[in-house]
Order: structure tokens, then sequence, then C-alpha cells
């Protein structure tokens, strides 16, 4: 049978080197070999947020809910949640605003998913609730929506570019003497005009342009909330990285069978966003976005519901907030449409 190393060898053989974001867009969403698109690990080869505690989507909800209603709570809006993994988030949001009058009545879910594999265990998760799929934000239904996205931008493939002496050259994954992928650097190729280049390498994720466009087209008010690591000023260097089974791997040895992702430029994607005219809130560290939320009043009542749990739920969370863990490496920033006023938790 042949795998994605064979077919990639293949593809390098015939038309040259790949660049990184050709190679991961191959390896993550091949429709025979890719990872989402055969055998996402979710929980296994790494762990997100919400599936750190069922809290990340609760507070979400809420902030959903509370950004429904600084919109007039219309009665019908878009709830869409880009790349819901395994459903997580969205069933614990939608748990949490049960008692929110009128929001599920209006809400149309969407889920914005590439992998079959997954938009079955969508379905499956969130089975009391209709849900709709669709491939792309541009195909989201028109009308007021409020969007959510955690560890979605993350693994939009990214370019990655590298300082040679004045120049700068593509990183692209060719062949070795004996056959074997290996990174090496394209004769030319430059960086986009409009990357900021600090450093000796930089990394650019062409999606993130594409995300502020498809929401600039977007005639009806939004907020998109996106929650992601990466630095939150300064462009990311090499931050390529592959993770099965828990731990972080070499990206070449295995494609399609581990994780890829890279550290999201949040300062590239505000600036985008404010020339497009819209609103930007964050980017802010998660601990601090999570707490104004009111994570530990939650925390608190989860405990007092439940206290032979209380050291498993105290866990989670702070994993979710502590500087060392998710805390601070994960930010919060939010999107929306001109003329909306400042979101909650900011
Ligand atoms: N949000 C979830 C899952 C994160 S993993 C959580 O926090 O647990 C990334 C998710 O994004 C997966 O569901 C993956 O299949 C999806 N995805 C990645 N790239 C995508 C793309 N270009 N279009 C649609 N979905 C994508």
């Amino acid at each position: 049978m042949t795998t994605l190393a064979d077919r990639l060898k293949a593809l390098i053989v015939a038309d040259g080197p790949l660049p990184v974001s050709t190679f991961m867009q191959l390896c993550l969403h091949d429709p025979q070999h890719g990872y989402y698109a055969t055998r996402p690990g979710l929980g296994e080869d790494f762990r997100t947020a919400p599936e750190t505690s069922q809290v990340f989507g609760e507070l979400l909800g809420i902030w959903a809910a509370l950004e429904w209603r600084a919109m007039g709570a219309p009665s019908r809006f878009n709830l869409v949640e880009l790349g819901p993994g395994r459903g997580t988030l969205m069933a614990d949001a939608l748990r949490a605003t049960r008692p929110v009058q009128g929001f599920q009545e209006a809400a149309n879910i969407v889920l914005v998913e590439a992998s079959p594999a997954l938009r079955e265990a969508q379905t499956d998760r969130l089975s009391p609730h209709g849900v709709a799929h669709v491939d792309a934000l541009n195909d989201v239904p028109d009308g007021p929506s409020i969007i959510l996205a955690n560890e979605f931008l993350d693994c939009l493939p990214a370019r990655q570019f590298v300082r040679d002496g004045e120049a700068w050259r593509e990183r692209v994954i060719g062949l070795s003497e004996t056959g074997d992928l290996v990174f090496g650097l394209a004769a030319d190729r430059s960086p986009p005009g409009e990357a900021q280049l600090s450093g000796d390498a930089v990394e650019v994720q062409p999606g993130l342009a594409l995300i502020v466009d498809a929401l600039a087209e977007r005639e009806a008010p939004f907020r998109a909330l996106f929650i992601d690591y990466g630095p939150a000023d300064g462009a990311p260097g090499d931050t390529l990285r592959a993770f099965k089974a828990g731990a972080q791997v070499d990206p070449l040895a295995a494609p399609g069978e581990c994780d890829l992702t890279v550290d999201v430029d949040f300062s590239r994607l505000a600036r985008h966003a404010r020339a497009a005219g819209l609103g930007v809130a964050g980017p802010m560290p998660q601990g601090p976005f999570l707490g104004t939320l009111g994570i530990e009043a939650r925390m608190r009542q989860l405990i007092q519901q439940n206290p032979d749990a209380a050291s498993e739920i105290h866990r989670g969370v702070a994993d979710l907030v502590e500087p060392d863990k998710m805390g601070l490496r994960f930010k919060a920033i939010c999107l929306s449409s001109p003329d909306l006023p400042p979101p909650a938790g900011f």
C-alpha cells in the first residue's frame, strides 16, 4: 500500500521540492492519507482546552450568549464553530446556555469542518441539536453570527522563510541523496511583501488573511473569537511541530500519522483585521480571559455539586489558567464587524 511518504516523494521527484505549507496541507487533509481526514487522534496525540475541562466550553457558551444579547438578541443567528474536533466545546457551550432564554431557539448551529471522520463524531455528539456542516467560513449562511474557534488557526498551513545574507529563501521539503524527506531551501521565493521580517526565520500562514477576508465580506454583524497559541507580538520563526501519542516527533518521520501545528501570528491577524475595518479586541492571554468570564466561580460551583471530583475539577481548571500551563501561551482574540461595542472578557 502506498503511504503518504511515498506520495510526497513521487510529487517531489515529479515537481520539485514542496513548500512547508503544501506539505502541511497534504499531511493534514489528503483524502486518502491525511491526519485529520483519516485518523484524527484528538485526546491521544494532543489534548485541547475543551478536552481538558468542561468549564472551557461552558464559559465560551456564556460568552456567545452575552454577545448575542449585545447584538440585540436577534431571533435567528448562526452559532458557528471552526474546527470543532470531537464536538466537546459546542456540547459544553450548549449545556451551559440552556437557561438563556431564546438563545438556543435562535441559534442555527453551523460547523466548519474538513474531516469526514470528525464531522461524523460531531453529528453524533451534538445529536439532540440539529447541526449543519460546511467546508469553509465563506459557506456560512448570511445573517448575524457568533463564531468560535479553538486550536483551529494553528493547523492552517504555514510557509517558512529563512534569511540567507541579504536575501530570504523559502524553506522546502525535498529528497536527500538516499531518497529520504529532508528540509532544504529554495533558490529564491521571498516572503509576501506584507510580512513583518525580523530575526532569521519567519512563518506566514496565508489562511489568516483569507479568514479576515471571509469575515470582512459578511454583511450582518458578527463576532469571531479565536483561541490559540502564539506570541502576542512579533512573527513566529520556525515553530512547525508534530505530535503523536502525546509526544513531539520529527515532522518528516511519519507524514499523515501525526498532528502538525505552528504558532499563530496574532499581530499579523490583528493587522489584517484592522486594515479590513474590523474591530479587534486582544490578543489577551487565556488565563486572564477565562478569569474575567468567571472561571473561579464556575469551578467552585462544580466542586460543590460533585465534591468527590474536586481535585480533578481543580486540576483541569488549573491547566487552563496557570501561567506555566495554558494560561499565558494561549491567547484569545476577538474580531468583530464594525460598530459593535467591545466584547465581554477583554
Ligand atoms: N477545536 C477542537 C479541535 C482542534 S483540532 C478542540 O479544541 O478540541 C483542529 C480541528 O480543525 C479539527 O477538527 C480539524 O479537522 C479542523 N480543521 C483543520 N483545518 C481545517 C480546515 N482548513 N477547514 C476546516 N476544518 C479544519
